[in-house]
């Protein structure tokens, strides 16, 4: 079993969830006492949030591709990025190590084509939905129509994220709110919904919508197990 890179930390509540979902699935494929080889690279997220809000992207970087050095240097087999947002970053933490990047827009692609989906709504960060930097790519590589909410729903969404979900609050009337918006998506026209956000499946779960849920955390978690099994003989 290979070792999985984790860059963690943005935040933590949604890291404890990888955590979760990679020795979990490990233990179900492998039996016995088996659990992930993982090595976490946890920052201060008091240092990355500042550089999203004030698109010092260059600093975020260089914090991310420092830990991506460090995953390397400790022996990781893969590097994950445990956030959507800092995929905004994704070239420069590739070309920072040897190691294999997983992109969470690709596996979440990926996924999306598996279930023959065409036009999909994406929530995310405010940064995440405005910006093109997931949106563009999966459409460019997955034939995909990408759509967001509208402004003022950009905003909820976003605030509840940076207000109470990066810190592991759940409240009932934020979850209520994200399945407004996420009928006035299914009501503009799509069919599957991407919870680009790593915290947002601590909210919303598939059985809550009408049609099919992306969740990012876990198929992003997903492909690392397949990148950390592969090769493995599971029969014996
Ligand atoms: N975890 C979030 C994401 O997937 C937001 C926190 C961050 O800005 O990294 O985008």
């Amino acid at each position: 079993m290979k070792t999985i890179g984790l860059i963690g930390g943005m935040s933590w509540a949604s890291t404890t969830e990888y955590y979760r979902l990679l020795n979990h699935t490990i233990s179900q494929r492998l039996g016995g006492l088996h659990s992930a080889r993982i090595l976490l690279y946890s920052v201060d997220f008091a240092d990355i949030e500042p550089t999203l809000r004030e698109s010092r992207w260059a600093d975020a970087s260089s914090i991310l591709t420092d830990a991506a050095r460090r995953l390397e240097a400790g022996g990781a087999e893969m590097v994950l990025l445990c956030t959507n947002t800092l995929h905004k970053v994704a070239d420069d933490i590739e070309r920072a190590t040897k190691l294999p990047f997983i992109h969470i827009a690709d596996a979440c692609g990926e996924a999306i084509v598996a279930r023959k989906l065409k036009k999909v709504a994406l929530l995310g960060t405010r940064f995440t939905m405005e910006q093109d930097f997931l949106s563009s790519r999966l459409e460019r590589r997955f034939g995909l129509e990408v759509i967001v909410p509208k402004p003022a729903d950009i905003d909820a969404t976003h605030q509840i994220i940076f207000g109470e979900l990066v810190l592991g609050k759940i409240e009932a009337r934020s979850k209520a709110k994200y399945l407004e918006v996420i009928q006035s998506l299914i009501a503009r026209g799509a069919e599957g919904v991407i919870l680009g956000c790593t915290e947002i499946g601590l909210l919303v779960k598939p059985e809550d919508v009408s049609v099919p849920v992306f969740d990012t955390t876990e198929i992003h978690a997903m492909a690392a197990v397949e990148m950390a099994l592969s090769g493995e003989n599971l029969g014996v």
